[in-house]
C-alpha cells in the first residue's frame, strides 16, 4: 500500500484490525498510539517484536508529547482513537470533548505540522441523530447529534475538512454504523453475554427493545475501508464522506433471541428497562438507525455478512473467546 502509516487507536477493536489488514497488504512500517484506556497489547499480540510494528503508549490528548515526532514521513494517519461509548455523556459530556474532539484536533496539528497528507478518520452514524429520512444518505440535513458523542464527531468532521480545504489535507470522513466483531469490548452483544452469563434465567434489556440498528462485521469494515481509501486516493477532492454500514438492520429484541440461543439457553425472561419516556436504552440512543450505503456500493464495494449474520458472528466469537468476566 505504502511507506509509513500511523494507526491512532491502534491497540482497539477497529484500530488493531485495521493494522492486521495493514500488515496483510504490504504497508513497510506502521505507527501505533494508543493510550491503552480501552485498547489491549493482546488485540497487537501476533504483531510483538516484529520490525514494521512500533506501539507507542502515548496520550493524543496530551500536545507537546513525544507522539508528535510520530508522524513525521508518514504517509497516511488513520484516526481511529477514541473513547466510543456513546452512553458516557449522560453523566460526563466532557469526555467525549476531551477524548474525541480536543484529541483529534492535537492529531490534525500534528499531521499539519509533520506535512502528512492522507487522512482517514472514523466519524459515526450518531451525526445523523433521530434522522427522518431512512437509510439515511451522506447528504441528510439538517445534522442534529442527539448525543455529545455524536456532535463531537460532527465537530470533528468539520475539523478534517477545514483542514483539508485550508492546509491541503486529503481526508476520508467514514461514518460507521455499529461495527461489531471479535475483540469489541463495548456495545449491546457484549452487555447481554456478560449478564446472562450472571444470570441465564433472565435478561435486563435496555430501553422497550424496538430500537432498530444496522451492524457491520469488523472483516467488512476493514474491507470497506481500505477499498474506500484506494478509491478516494485517485480522486482530487479534497475531502470525501461515505457511510459504512449494512444494507438490513436488526431490533435488540431480535439481538437478545440471537444472544441466547448461540449461549444455548432457553426460557430467558426479558425485562425491558427503558430509560427515557419513549423508550430508549439511554438519553442520547438513536433508536433507529439504518444507513443509506448507495454511494458505497457505486464504488463497487457491498457488505459479505448481513446485520443479523454479524451478530450471530460476534456472539458466536465472543462465547468462544470466553471473555471479560463481568
Ligand atoms: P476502542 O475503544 O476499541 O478503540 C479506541 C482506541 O483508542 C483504544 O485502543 C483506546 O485505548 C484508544 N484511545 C482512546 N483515547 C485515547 C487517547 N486519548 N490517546 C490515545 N489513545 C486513545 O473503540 P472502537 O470500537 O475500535 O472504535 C474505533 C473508532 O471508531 C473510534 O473513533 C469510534 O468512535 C469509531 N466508531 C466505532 C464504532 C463501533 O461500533 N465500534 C462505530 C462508529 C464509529
Amino acid at each position: 500500500m505504502c511507506g509509513k502509516v500511523v494507526v491512532t487507536g491502534g491497540a482497539g477493536f477497529i484500530g488493531s484490525h485495521l493494522v492486521d489488514r495493514l500488515v496483510e497488504e504490504g504497508v513497510e512500517e506502521i505507527v501505533v498510539i494508543d493510550n491503552f484506556s480501552s485498547g489491549s497489547l493482546k488485540n497487537l499480540e501476533r504483531h510483538r517484536g516484529k520490525k514494521y510494528l512500533r506501539i507507542i503508549n502515548e496520550d493524543l490528548k496530551n500536545w507537546g508529547s513525544s507522539w508528535i515526532n510520530e508522524f513525521d514521513g508518514a504517509e497516511i494517519v488513520f484516526h481511529y482513537a477514541a473513547n466510543p461509548e456513546v452512553r458516557v455523556a449522560a453523566t460526563n459530556p466532557r469526555i467525549h470533548f476531551e477524548e474525541n474532539l480536543k484529541a483529534t484536533f492535537n492529531v490534525l496539528e500534528a499531521a499539519r505540522l509533520m506535512d502528512v497528507k492522507y487522512h482517514v478518520f472514523a466519524s459515526s452514524s450518531t451525526v445523523y441523530g433521530d434522522a427522518k429520512t431512512i437509510p439515511t444518505p451522506e447528504d441528510y440535513q439538517p445534522l442534529e447529534p442527539i448525543s455529545v458523542y455524536g456532535s463531537v464527531k460532527l465537530g470533528a468532521e468539520y475539523l478534517y475538512i477545514t483542514y483539508s480545504l485550508l492546509y491541503g489535507f486529503r481526508s476520508l470522513i467514514l461514518r460507521y454504523a455499529n461495527i461489531v466483531g471479535p475483540r469489541s469490548n463495548h456495545g449491546v452483544i457484549i452487555d447481554f453475554i456478560r449478564k446472562l452469563r450472571r444470570n441465564p434465567r433472565e435478561l435486563e434489556i435496555l430501553g422497550d427493545g424496538s430500537q432498530k440498528k444496522s451492524y457491520l462485521y469488523i472483516s467488512d469494515t476493514v474491507d470497506a475501508t481500505l477499498h474506500l481509501f484506494k478509491v478516494f486516493k485517485k480522486t482530487s477532492e479534497p475531502y470525501q464522506i461515505y457511510n459504512v454500514g449494512n444494507e438490513d438492520w436488526v431490533s435488540v429484541i431480535e439481538i437478545a433471541d440471537i444472544v441466547v440461543k448461540e449461549m444455548g439457553l432457553k426460557n430467558v425472561k426479558y425485562i425491558f428497562k427503558p430509560m427515557t419516556p419513549d423508550g430508549r436504552g439511554w438519553p442520547g440512543d438513536v433508536k433507529l438507525m439504518l444507513l443509506d450505503i448507495t454511494k458505497l456500493k457505486k464504488t463497487g464495494w457491498k457488505p459479505r455478512y448481513s446485520s443479523r449474520e454479524a451478530v450471530a458472528e460476534t456472539a458466536r466469537a465472543i462465547i468462544k473467546q470466553g471473555i471479560m468476566e463481568a
